[in-house]
């Protein structure tokens, strides 16, 4: 405790001599007790004030702690330079930057921490900060006291002091990060704009970004590119696989490389080489796409090799369907110069999809490469042997007689010829192997036909001989010629039957072992204007190859659907299962599935009663997908039946994979049942293979009722054919059903 005397204690001595002196001095004592009081309140006072001045300081030191914590761990260095830039003060984070000890650095010069470059340029700057009264920053190259460096900014303001002396604070930060990602971004622009094209879209292919190049190349300036997607560019050379496989390996791999034909915007076509990179974000979406290219029309290495591959098949180095085209046309040219006759023939391998499915697509490709062969070992010089794809090969013989009669036999030789060329057997790898073809021929004469009706004419030949048992050729002549006008026709009248209202489904009754009503298959008719009544097999095939057979697909799920909602309410048809027929085009659409649910959830009915019929045809590729699908619609509800059994090549290992529910034998079987004894085998088979499964088997196509009891003994439990009913329009059969 300190000996010193506090104030109070003062006050109370001051007090007290004063009380004797005034006692002292006039004889008159002051009373005691007046100075005593008024000392008390004096006490009082002071004490109030001790307290508030305590208080005070403790708030000051507060603020002080808190004035040095800001200080000194502010995320920013703060440092005071002398007027001789020597360091007089730095807070924590600053000589944490600085690599130092915050007491070692006192009295050094800061441009001891400046890099040697920017020595020169921070002197000129002090200089000028002291001389100024304003806030000035720059940045600066600084280097620790271990030699690393880094990116600062500095933020600096001069003050003078009470004396006139001038010191400068400064305040400054590490912006290497910011400055290798401005290095980064530079360099990005630059190699943007490099010699290649570059386009950048986003996840949905929407074009956002393209180059300099890009422009260059395919004449689209970047406004007329953006926002729009890659098709801009699209030269029609690729067919929906091409870039189905495109987008498949992207997704997958994430890269996509090779090359492609564009169209420039004047129309010019042109190949490019492209590298697609798909860009993902953390979590792995994919967010753009960064396609990069070069065009290659013009490079003379690659020229070539463009050109192979353009205008020849890769397996067998025969010219392609391209090459075939372009020769054809100078073919008929040349052909109206010289007024002599060509011909075309249209050869296509009669069991080829069967052997490469049993013998493997390793052997079919050999096989393809030993016909090649024995094509070009059977035709002259000067003719071209071309492969279109798959197993069509065409041959072009030019120069053939001026007279239309020799000409024609000419072409039959030829045709005959490699006929019996493609028919010797094959040993391939060991095995032996036989194969035919058949050909259809058809002669060119000048221009009186466009190369596209030559090559359909050709084609429809071929088709012919087909149709009369293989291994043989046919002639295009006048009457395929009406039938050729007569489809076309139907064609262009079908774009137009389901916006027409033209289309009906009709129905027809299946049964069970007791001529119950179990349920009914929607069959499809068109009631055209002028032609009446069109059954199926006149325009189904037609719809498929144009695709038409996708919309009316459509509709006949929807009308399916919402006929057994409609049928809901009435006890004779409210449990009846509806079939409908779909094609394997159909099943492929990428939304088949969406638009069977959505048909469902519109119409609010029981997916139990929608079946779909499908036929082994959608065996021919990606059973996976198929799979998949049917495995999404079942998880819905619904049922599948193979239609047409036993018609294809089955494969039972296919089959097993499908999530079918039933087994529906052709007619084509039960009709021959009494007088072949082959066919009641494989019914028998048939409805085996069933029980086997555990798959429900129906007979269709029953007439009879000798073919009844068959199946019935049998073990068949379901039918259909005209011993029942026939297809009955809607009104008709729910008479019918009524009635049975
Ligand atoms: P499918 O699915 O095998 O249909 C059975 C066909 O056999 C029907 O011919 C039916 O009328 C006929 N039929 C039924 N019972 C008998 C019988 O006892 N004897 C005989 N001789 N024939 C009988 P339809 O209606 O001409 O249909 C032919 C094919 O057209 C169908 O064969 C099916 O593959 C296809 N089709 C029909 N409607 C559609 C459809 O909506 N979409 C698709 N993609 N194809 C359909
Ligand atoms: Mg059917
Ligand atoms: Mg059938």
């Amino acid at each position: 405790m300190s000996m010193k005397p506090n104030r109070p204690d003062q006050l109370r001595m001051k007090a007290e001599t004063q009380l004797v002196r005034a006692s002292g001095k006039d004889g008159m004592p002051r009373p005691a007790e007046e100075f005593l009081h008024e000392l008390q309140v004096y006490q009082v006072e002071l004490e109030m004030q001790n307290e508030e001045l305590r208080q005070a300081q403790v708030e000051l030191e507060e603020s002080r702690d808190r004035y040095v914590d800001l200080y000194d761990f502010a995320p920013v260095g703060y440092i005071t330079l002398t007027r001789d830039a020597m360091i007089s003060e730095v807070n924590l984070i600053g000589a944490a930057l600085l690599g130092v000890e915050r007491k070692k650095l006192l009295l050094r010069r800061f441009v001891h921490f400046v890099a040697e470059e920017d020595s020169d340029r921070w002197n000129r700057f002090f200089v000028s900060v002291l001389h100024h009264d304003e806030r000035q920053n720059c940045e600066l190259v600084l280097k620790r006291n271990d030699g690393s460096i880094f990116h600062a900014h500095l933020d600096c303001l001069h003050i003078k002091g009470g004396n006139g002396g001038r010191s400068a604070r400064i305040a400054f930060t590490d912006i290497s990060e910011r400055k290798k990602a401005e290095e980064a971004l530079r360099i990005a622009a630059i190699a943007f704009e490099s010699q290649e094209g570059i386009m950048v879209t986003d996840a949905n292919g929407v074009i956002k970004r393209v180059n300099n190049a890009f422009t260059r190349l395919t004449g689209y300036s970047a406004e007329e590119a953006v926002g729009r997607t890659p098709a801009l560019l699209s030269s029609g050379r690729h067919d929906k696989d091409f870039y189905q496989c495109m987008w498949t390996t992207l997704n997958e791999q994430k890269y996509w490389q090779g090359e492609i034909w564009n169209k420039r915007k004047n129309g010019k076509i042109y190949a490019d080489w492209l590298t697609i990179t798909a860009v993902t974000a953390p979590n792995g979406n994919i967010t753009h796409y960064v396609g990069t290219f070069s065009d290659i029309t013009s490079n003379p290495e690659s020229s070539a090799e463009i050109h192979r591959l353009a205008y020849y098949d890769l397996l067998t180095q025969l010219p392609n369907r391209r090459m075939l085209l372009d020769r054809l046309r100078q073919a008929l040219a040349a052909s109206s110069r010289s007024k002599h006759y060509g011909a075309l023939l249209f050869l296509d391998l009669d069991n080829f999809k069967n052997l490469n499915d049993t013998r493997g697509h390793y052997i079919g490709d050999l096989l393809l490469v030993e016909i090649t062969h024995r094509l070009n070992a059977n035709v002259r010089e000067g003719d071209t042997v071309a492969r279109l794809g798959g197993d069509e090969f065409v041959l072009m013989l030019e120069n053939l007689s001026e007279d239309i009669q020799e000409a024609a036999i000419q072409a039959g030789l030829v045709g005959e010829k490699v006929r019996d060329a493609v028919a010797l057997p094959y040993r391939l790898k060991g095995l032996e192997l036989w194969c035919t073809a058949s050909i259809g021929v058809s002669l060119f004469y000048g221009h009186e036909a466009s190369v596209d009706e030559l090559l359909k004419y050709s084609d429809f030949a071929m088709y012919h001989a087909k149709k009369e048992g293989r291994n043989s050729m046919r002639f295009f002549d006048p009457e395929m010629q009406a039938t050729l006008v007569e489809r076309s026709a139907l064609e262009s009248d079908l774009r137009h039957a389901l916006g027409r209202r033209q289309l009906r489904l009709y129905y027809q009754i299946q049964v069970d072992n007791e001529r119950r009503a179990i349920g009914a298959e929607a069959l499809l008719r068109w009631v055209h204007p002028e032609r009446g009544l069109i059954l199926p097999e006149q325009f189904i095939p037609l719809a498929e190859k144009t695709g038409l057979i996708v919309p009316i697909g459509l509709w006949v799920l929807q009308t399916a659907c919402a006929q057994i909602r409609d049928w809901s309410g009435n006890p004779a048809t409210s449990s009846l299962q509806l079939a409908l027929n779909a094609s394997a085009l159909e099943l492929r659409q990428p939304d088949f599935v969406e638009q069977v649910q959505q048909a469902i959830s519109a119409t609010g009915i029981n997916p139990a009663l929608l079946k779909i019929e499908l036929t082994e045809s959608l065996l021919v590729d990606n059973v996976s997908d198929t799979v998949a699908k049917m495995n999404a619609l079942k998880a819905l509800g619904i049922s599948f039946s193979m239609d047409d059994f036993g018609t294809a090549y089955s494969s039972l290992a296919y089959l097993k994979q499908l999530p079918l529910d039933q087994l529906k034998i052709d007619q084509s079987f039960i009709r021959d049942l009494g007088d072949n004894s082959s066919n009641a085998a494989l019914v028998q088979a048939i409805i085996l293979m069933g029980r086997t499964f555990g798959l429900d088997v129906i007979a269709e196509g029953v007439e009879v009722e000798a073919q009844l009891e068959f199946l019935n003994l049998h073990g068949c439990h379901a039918y259909q054919g005209y011993l029942f009913s026939r297809p009955l329009p809607l009104e008709e059969f729910e008479a019918f059903i009524e009635r049975v």
